[in-house]
Formats: structure tokens, sequence, C-alpha cells
């Protein structure tokens, strides 16, 4: 009754096109990218088109005390966008504004609905990046990033999310608009609660605006791939070039299933025999390239692996295409692949590789590992399918014992996807008491109704 009286007066506020509870549409909002997570049906997908809107939803959901589940494009893989108790789903996709391209600050202001891609592309004619660059940076919102604090392949040199984060326009639980940071690279006015709500998975607040740090693009760069036997071989040869004092703007591994899985998918001439491949990146002036990239050639020969540079444009777009297509090449293997990203500090790279494999092993299941292996950043990638329930307990032992080992080596339960849902259960591990209270309390402060994402970041 009362969800009743709360759709129509949606209806009314904001006008019947911007909100559906067709059963086909609901259908589309009960999942989002994670695999294994509970499908759950909203009672209605709201989509506004100005903070205005926004404010006038909030406080729709709040007098009727409807949950409340911020949406991006729905590419997070932490369960973060499952409505997981029903009630509404507020879609930021129409709020997809390049509001201002400010060359002259390294700036640029845009509505939360703006897909990452565009915003790069917006910019690029001022001769300027905005470096962070999920694999999913063609289809992911800038909404969805800023809530994450997403990461990407670039995060090794030039930072991830929270580091581009200026300024943020931000609904509250209670209908207030807060408007926190700005132009200025220097601001400590206050609590830092641009930071707060970077990578706040949506639980308290819904962001609206966003202002963003840019950077000169690179002059230029030089693209490489290294193979090696052996996977120890990879990480130290990864930890030397760091050593070195060269810092790649990317650095990925793929183990040996990856690279057999993503060559049969995308067909580039990844070596299929070999322990390991890297793909490293150097960029800057081209001096400066030039230089790193013999460092880097030296210290792979020295760790026994083989190294070739790729000769043009063409070859370096085919090895980041096969490198993007890794997850959905991954997918066709089995119906499930819970993709985890278990991050240790780099030193740590080597330990943790030899550790999943082993861990794969002792449970028996499929375990592919790739990732953002300069900044420690490991992606192993489960390969299963939820219906077999007896493989999915030793499903759940390998990710539990990936965790604590993650954990036990200085390292974190996630560097980039988020608690969502599928790691509540595993967020006492790291914050510990104390962690845990002052978060609640946060959350509390904010969120008194728990109205905002029920379900994510605390365990139930
Ligand atoms: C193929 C693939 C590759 C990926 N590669 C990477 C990678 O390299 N690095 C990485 O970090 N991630 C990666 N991801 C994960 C994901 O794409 C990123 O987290 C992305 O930034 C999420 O954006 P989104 O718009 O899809 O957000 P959504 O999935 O829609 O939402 C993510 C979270 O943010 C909240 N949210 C969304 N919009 C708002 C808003 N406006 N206000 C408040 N809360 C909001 C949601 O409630 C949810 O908790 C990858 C995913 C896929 C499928």
């Amino acid at each position: 009754m009362l969800i009743q009286q709360a759709l129509k007066e949606l209806a009314e506020t904001l006008g019947q096109d911007k909100i559906t509870t067709k059963p086909a549409e609901l259908a589309c909002y009960s999942f989002d990218a994670t695999a294994g997570m509970p499908v759950k049906t909203p009672a209605v997908v709201v989509t506004p088109t100005c903070t205005e809107e926004v404010v006038q939803v909030i406080n729709i959901a709040r007098k009727y005390k409807i949950p409340v589940y911020p949406r991006g494009a729905g590419t997070n893989i932490s369960g973060g966008t499952v409505p997981l108790h029903g009630g509404l789903v507020l879609s930021l996709l129409k709020m997809a504004k390049i509001l201002e391209v400010d060359a002259e600050n390294l700036v640029a202001v845009v509505q939360s609905g703006v897909i990452i891609q565009e915003l790069d592309n917006a910019v690029a004619p001022a001769g300027l990046i905005y470096p962070p660059d999920p694999g999913s940076v063609a289809t992911a919102t800038m909404g969805g990033s800023v809530a994450e604090c997403s990461g990407g392949l670039r995060g090794l040199k030039y930072g991830v999310t929270k580091h581009y984060i200026m300024g943020l326009e931000v609904v509250l639980a209670d209908g207030q608009v807060l408007k926190i940071g700005g132009k200025t690279v220097k601001n400590v006015t206050g609590y830092d609660l641009v930071k707060l709500f970077t990578g706040s998975e949506g639980t308290l607040g819904i962001i609206t605006e966003i202002t963003v740090r840019l950077i000169p693009a690179p002059e230029a760069r030089a693209t490489m791939m290294a193979t090696f036997e052996r996977l120890a071989d990879a990480g130290n040869a990864i930890q030397e070039i760091i050593k070195n004092k060269v810092i790649p703007a990317t650095m990925e591994i793929m183990d040996q299933m990856s690279v057999q899985v993503i060559e049969n998918f995308a067909k580039v001439g990844l070596p299929t025999d070999k322990q390991a491949v890297l793909l490293i990146e150097v960029d800057g002036i081209p001096a400066v390239v030039e230089q790193e990239a013999e460092i880097v050639i030296k210290t792979v020969q020295q760790n026994n692996g083989s190294i070739k540079k790729a000769k043009d444009e063409r070859e370096r777009e085919a090895l980041w295409t096969a490198r993007r297509a890794a997850f959905p090449a991954l997918a066709q293997l089995k119906p499930t692949i819970i993709i985890e990203d278990a991050t240790v500090p780099r030193s740590e790279i080597t330990t943790m590789l030899i550790a999943i494999n082993e861990i794969a092993q002792k449970h028996n299941v499929t375990i592919c590992t790739l990732g953002h292996a300069g900044d420690g950043n490991l992606h192993p990638a489960i390969l299963t399918d939820t219906k077999d329930k007896e493989e999915m307990v030793r499903v759940h032992q390998a990710m539990d014992e990936i965790f604590k080992k993650a954990l036990e080596l200085g390292g974190t339960l996630t560097g980039e996807h988020g608690i969502g849902l599928a790691k509540s259960r595993y967020l006492p591990w790291e914050m510990g008491d104390a962690g845990m209270d002052v978060m609640k309390r946060i959350k509390k402060a904010l969120d008194p109704e728990g109205l905002l994402n029920p379900g994510k970041m605390f365990p139930d």
C-alpha cells in the first residue's frame, strides 16, 4: 500500500516517463556484473535528469521508508547495485552532461552519469587526459567509478580515482545537497569529505556532480610484451623494474591459463606456452621513454624473460584490446566467473601468485590470475558454476584462503572493486572492531534510517 502511494507521488512529482514498474524492465536492474550474487527485483526504477529531481526522489523514499539503490552502468564486480531489499533503483544514466572542460585550471566538471571514456574523449582535443581507466572504461559511469574509487590499468604511475576527484555535489539521505571541494589544487577546509564519499559505494549519499583533475597527455609511449617460462621470474621482474626506478604507466600480468583463453578469443599472437606474460607500457617525454624502455628490456632479460616492443600503434592497440577482452574471454569457459581483487604490497607479488596456484590445487578449483601487477592488484578469476553446490563450497573455501593470505602479506581485501555485497562478510577481518565501529557510526550519522544501498558494505 505504502509503495503504491510512493509510486503515485513519484509519478506526479517527476512525470511517469521517469519511472518504470514494468516487470521486463525491472528485471534488468535485478543484478549487476557480479557473478554468484542473489537476483532481486526492485519495486521501481527511477531515472532523474537533474539534482533537483534526485532530491525529490530521496525525499519521497524517506517519507515512505523505501530503500534506495543508486546505480550507474551496473558494471561493478562486488554486487554493489543488487537491490537486495527490493525498493527503488535510482539510475543516474540520464544525468550525463559534461558541464565544463576548464583547460586553464586542468579541471573538468561532469554529471555523474557521464561515461568515463566520454570524459577522456572530451578533454583529448585540449591535449589532456583523465587517467583512471578501469577495464570497463567504455561503459562505466563517473558516478559509479567515484562511488567505487575505481582503479584500472594506469594506477601504478597515475594513481586511482580518489587522486583525481577535487569536488563533489552529493544528495544526502535527508535531502540536503552537499557541495564539497572545487577547482583549487589546495583545499584543507574542514574534514576531507570529498575522500569520504569517494569509495562510499552508494551507502552515504547520491553523487550528482563531480569536479575532476586532468593532466597533460604524455607525448610518447612504448608498449612491450614480456614472456616468462616461470611465474616467479615474472614476479621478480616486476619488482626489479621498479627497483631500477622505472614506474611504467601500466604493468599487467596474465598467467598461462588466462593467456590461452584470451588468445583463443582475441587472436593477437599472445604466446600460449609460457607461464606468464607481462604487458608493460612506459610513457612521458620521448627521450625518457626510450631510456626507460631500455631499462625494462634489460631487466626482463636479466630475469630469464623474452621481450618485444610493439612496432606501431596497431600492434599496441591489439595488445591492449586483448587485455581488455580478458574477462569476456574467461566468461566463455564456465557459466560463472568470480573475479576477486585481493591486493598485496608489490614486494609480495611473487609469494601471492604462487599462493593462489597452491590454493587452487588444494581446493581443486580453476583459477586464472591476471591483474594490475605493478600495484600488487591481482585478479584471481575463479571459473565455476553456481549450480554445482559441491564445487561452490570449495570455491568459497579457496576465496577465504586467498583473502587470508592477502591480509597476512600486509595486503587488502579489495584494491579497486569494493566491498559491496560480495565481500561484506570479510570486512571485519581487515577493519577490526574499532574500524567497524567508526564506519558504522559514520553510516548512522549520514543515513540514520539505513535507506541508502542497504545490505552493502556492512554484513547484514
Ligand atoms: C569487464 C570489466 C572490467 C573492469 N575493470 C575494472 C578495473 O580495471 N578497475 C576497477 O576498479 N574496476 C573495474 N571494473 C569494475 C567496475 O567497472 C567499476 O567499479 C566501475 O567504475 C563501476 O561503474 P558503474 O557506473 O558501472 O557503477 P555501478 O556498477 O552502477 O555502481 C557501482 C557502485 O556505486 C554506486 N553508485 C553508482 N552511481 C552512484 C552515484 N551516482 N552516487 C552514489 N553511488 C553510486 C552503486 O550503488 C554501487 O555501489 C570492471 C568491470 C568489468 C565488468
